[in-house]
C-alpha cells in the first residue's frame, strides 16, 4: 500500500506525474480538480455550486474540498493506495488528514518561477473541442490547428505573465504553512520538475524508494 500526496505549482506537470505514478503502481489518482470538473460536466448540484465560485473568480472553500476528498476516499477502491492531488488546502486540514491516514510521503514538485511562466504561456486550448496543447511538449501537427477537430488553438485568457505571477504568488502563500508542517513531520520528498516528464517520473520513483538504484555495470569484467 502506497499513500501519497502530490503538490506543485501550476506548470509543474503535477497531473501528468500523478497519473504516471498511479499507472506504474496500480494506485488511484484522486484529483480534486478532476472531481470538480466531472461534477460541472454532469451538472450535479455540487457542480453548480463549484461553477458559481469559479464564475465569481473565487476559490472553492477549503471545507467543501475536504468534504469531497473525504467522500472520495470513503469509496475504498484504492486497494494498492492513492495519489491525492489538490488537498490538503490549509495546515489544520493537513494536520487532521495526517492523523486519519498513514501517508507515506508528500511529493513536492519544484519549478523555478520563470520556467513555470514559460510553460504556462506556451499552453494552447482548442476552441473547438477543448483539447489542451503545450507548445513546448505537445505540439499540434499543423501550427495553431487542433489535431483532433481542426479547431483553432488559442492561448488561455488567463495566461498573461502578470496573471500567472499572481497565481504563483497566491499558491506559494497558501501552501507555505502546509509545507512547513509537512517538513516538520519529515514527509516531504522534493523533486525537480524542470526536466522532461519521464525524467521527473524516474527521479520521483527513485526518491520514493520504489525502484532500486541500479549499480553501474563494471566495465571489462
Ligand atoms: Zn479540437
Amino acid at each position: 500500500m502506497h499513500k501519497y500526496i502530490i503538490m506543485g505549482p501550476a506548470g509543474s506537470g503535477k497531473g501528468t506525474q500523478a497519473k504516471l505514478l498511479c499507472k506504474g503502481y496500480d494506485l488511484v489518482h484522486i484529483s480534486v480538480g478532476d472531481i470538480f470538473r466531472w461534477h460541472i460536466g454532469h451538472k450535479t448540484k455540487l457542480g453548480s455550486k463549484v461553477q458559481r465560485y469559479l464564475n465569481q473568480g473565487r476559490l472553492v472553500p477549503d471545507e467543501m474540498v475536504a468534504d469531497v476528498v473525504k467522500e472520495r476516499l470513503g469509496i475504498h477502491d484504492w486497494r494498492y493506495g492513492f495519489v491525492l492531488d489538490g488537498f490538503p488546502r490549509n495546515a489544520p486540514q493537513a494536520e487532521f488528514f495526517l492523523e486519519s491516514f498513514d501517508i507515506d510521503a508528500v511529493i513536492a514538485l519544484e519549478l523555478p518561477e520563470e520556467a513555470a511562466i514559460e510553460r504556462m504561456q506556451s499552453r494552447r486550448l482548442c476552441q473547438g473541442c477543448g483539447l489542451d496543447y503545450n507548445l513546448i511538449q505537445l505540439r499540434p501537427k499543423v501550427p495553431e490547428v487542433c489535431d483532433n477537430c481542426g479547431g483553432r488553438l488559442l492561448p488561455r485568457d488567463d495566461d498573461t505573465p502578470d496573471a500567472i505571477r499572481k497565481r504563483l504568488a497566491d499558491y506559494r502563500e497558501k501552501t507555505a504553512p502546509i509545507l512547513k508542517l509537512l517538513q516538520e513531520k519529515e514527509l516531504i520528498v522534493s523533486v525537480d520538475a524542470t526536466p522532461a516528464p519521464d525524467v521527473v517520473q524516474a527521479e520521483m520513483r527513485q526518491r520514493l524508494g520504489l525502484v532500486e538504484v541500479e549499480e553501474p555495470v563494471p566495465v571489462g569484467v
